[in-house]
């Protein structure tokens, strides 16, 4: 049975300590978008989105989208973030984080995936030996399978504790 614990768990990315990070030698950042980074549906990151975005590249982050979004939406977040996309990415099957790391040369061990929920994005992360950060979802509409999946992930959730990152 896989683990299903992220590494790190907190409220929102703006709770990610970029300093444990790089103390562990995370040079990458792979994010999920939905819910993550804008809330479902949206096409248009926020303000404090964007300046997150500067500041996780002034800081030397290397940075691509991991999203199972379609492409049109998912290309259009990228192109306002300027960073790399992996749409469709399949998640929680490793290709699509798999792929993410080639496309921006990055190595497994020195990544870490940022997303909302833990049989997409923490399971998909695990399978292709990416560490993990588990983010509470921004709003609760989803996708219908996400739906399904958030019944399960509650009685997994419930295990875990917020806890400052060190
Ligand atoms: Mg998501």
């Amino acid at each position: 049975m896989i683990d299903l614990k992220p590494d790190y768990f907190v409220d929102t990315i703006y709770d990610i300590d970029l300093t444990v990070l790089k103390k562990n030698e995370i040079n990458t950042i792979l994010i999920d978008i939905d819910n993550t980074i804008v809330p479902f549906k949206t096409m248009e990151p926020d303000d404090k989105v964007l300046a997150w975005i500067k500041l996780l590249k002034n800081e030397g982050f290397k940075l691509c989208l991991v999203s199972n979004a379609y492409p049109r939406r998912a290309q259009i977040i990228a192109g306002r973030l300027d960073i790399p996309v992996i749409y469709m990415a399949k998640k929680p099957f490793k290709k699509g984080v798999v792929d993410s790391l080639k496309l921006i040369k990055s190595k497994n061990y020195e990544s870490i995936l940022v997303g909302d929920q833990i049989f997409t994005d923490i399971f998909a992360a695990r399978l292709a030996g990416v560490k993990s950060i588990l983010v509470e979802p921004m709003t609760t509409s989803d996708f219908f399978m996400t739906k399904i999946y958030r019944v399960f992930e509650f009685f997994v959730k419930r295990h875990l504790i917020k806890e400052k990152m060190k």
